[in-house]
């Protein structure tokens, strides 16, 4: 990982988040019109109708990296995307949810399991497709765990078996490369705080190419 680069996005990308898929108003479902408005910087989907912008921000994952016997719980997703890859049980945080509360739910979700916080372990955000992961680190209250119906399994993983060439998303990747070094470097995780950037003209698909940069831990 390489911590000193900061990769911009090439501006050519249309991102998940590109103004321009926004064609019409959250409020009213009037078209929109893509502007620059008085007073700000960025492009807007301005509504024709009622005059509202509909701004687009960031969501948040939140998770659980579940400490068990040494080992960490991993789920095989059984949806897309990254069908049949393995994942911590994570998912897009809900209205009303603290992060803490998003993560607790995704596990009982994703591994039928009921665990309990210990300490924020990662956040981590992607720039790039609007993104910020909040991973937690977790006990189980109960040595019981099984596939949700996102997961085909859930399995729990010793350091040196962890399936590093068949994780599903490049934040899985880091998280669990940050958590294996604190565990050999003297065994008591850290919080690491950092951004996901895409290598320059890698594939979108190819996870391992990444960078973290702004890698802080505490
Ligand atoms: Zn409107």
């Amino acid at each position: 990982m390489d911590s000193s680069s900061d990769h911009s996005p090439p501006s050519s990308l249309h991102s998940p988040g590109d103004v321009q898929n926004v064609k019409f108003c959250q409020w009213c479902g009037g078209p929109t019109k893509h502007e620059i408005p008085e007073g700000e910087e960025r492009l807007r989907a301005i509504c024709t109708s009622c005059g509202k912008i509909t701004y687009q921000n960031p969501k948040m994952v939140v998770g659980c990296l579940i400490e068990h016997d040494n080992k960490v719980l991993l789920c095989k997703r059984k949806i897309e995307p990254s069908y049949g890859l393995w994942t911590l049980p994570a998912g897009y945080l809900e209205i009303g949810e603290s992060a803490m509360e998003g993560a607790i739910r995704e596990t009982r979700e994703e591994a039928n399991a009921d665990v309990e916080v210990i300490s924020p372990f990662a956040q981590l955000d992607i720039p790039l497709i609007g993104q910020t992961y909040i991973i937690f680190l977790a006990r189980l209250k109960k040595p019981h765990f099984s596939p949700g119906p996102e997961s085909s399994e859930c399995l729990l993983f010793s350091l040196n078996e962890i399936p590093f060439s068949s994780l599903s998303f490049s934040s899985m990747v880091v998280t669990l490369s940050l958590y294996v070094e604190d565990m050999k470097a003297g065994g008591k995780p850290k919080f690491h705080y950092g951004t996901i950037n895409k290598r320059p003209g890698t594939s979108a698909s190819d996870i391992h190419a990444y960078t973290l940069d702004h890698h802080m831990q505490s």
